[in-house]
Parts: structure tokens; C-alpha cells; sequence
């Protein structure tokens, strides 16, 4: 990520945290993980949403997260077996960094 986007970001997260009920970017990421498995409430799932309309870069973030995923998929191997639940954090973060 480029300098000018992170300053972006920093900038829509201070104007979005003055709007009520609305999360920063910082916040979305914190919500991926729970997104992505179902897990969020129904009314942080439609901030969620709602942040993902009106933010670009979380849109490429959310992109990037599920392509992330879907290499874990292909690490943890043969066929197409269903992810286990308890796929370890460990494993999800090594493959992110491989990818930087
Ligand atoms: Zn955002």
C-alpha cells in the first residue's frame, strides 16, 4: 500500500468516526475476519456493508483478504476440501506475509 493511500485512509477514518454508528477503516479490518465466517451481528454486518459501498480501499482490502484465503486454501491442500474452523491464526498471518 502507498503512502498517499494509507494518508487517505487516515483521513476518511478521522471523518468517518464523526459519523454515528459508522466504522473506521482501522475498525473494518478489525470486522473482516468475522465477516467473511458469518459471525458478525446483523447491524455491524450492515456498517460493514455500508463502509464497503463508500470506501474504495477497504473494497481492494476485503478483495486482497479473500484472495488471501483462498491461497490458505490451496496450502492446506489436495482437492477441495472444506477449510477446518480451526484453521490456525499462525497460518492465515504466514501466508500474508508470503504475499508482501
Ligand atoms: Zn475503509
Amino acid at each position: 500500500m502507498t503512502t498517499k493511500n494509507r494518508l487517505m485512509r487516515r483521513l476518511k477514518g478521522t471523518m468517518l468516526s464523526r459519523v454515528h454508528g459508522m466504522i473506521t477503516c482501522r475498525e473494518f479490518e478489525e470486522f473482516v475476519l468475522g465477516y467473511l465466517d458469518g459471525e458478525l451481528p446483523a447491524q455491524q454486518a450492515k456498517i460493514f456493508d455500508w463502509h464497503l459501498r463508500i470506501c474504495r480501499e477497504c473494497r481492494e482490502y476485503l478483495a486482497a483478504y479473500k484472495r488471501t484465503i483462498e491461497v490458505g486454501k490451496a496450502v492446506l491442500g489436495p482437492g477441495h476440501e472444506p477449510v477446518p474452523e480451526d484453521v490456525p491464526e499462525d497460518l492465515i498471518k504466514a501466508v500474508l506475509n508470503s504475499r508482501k
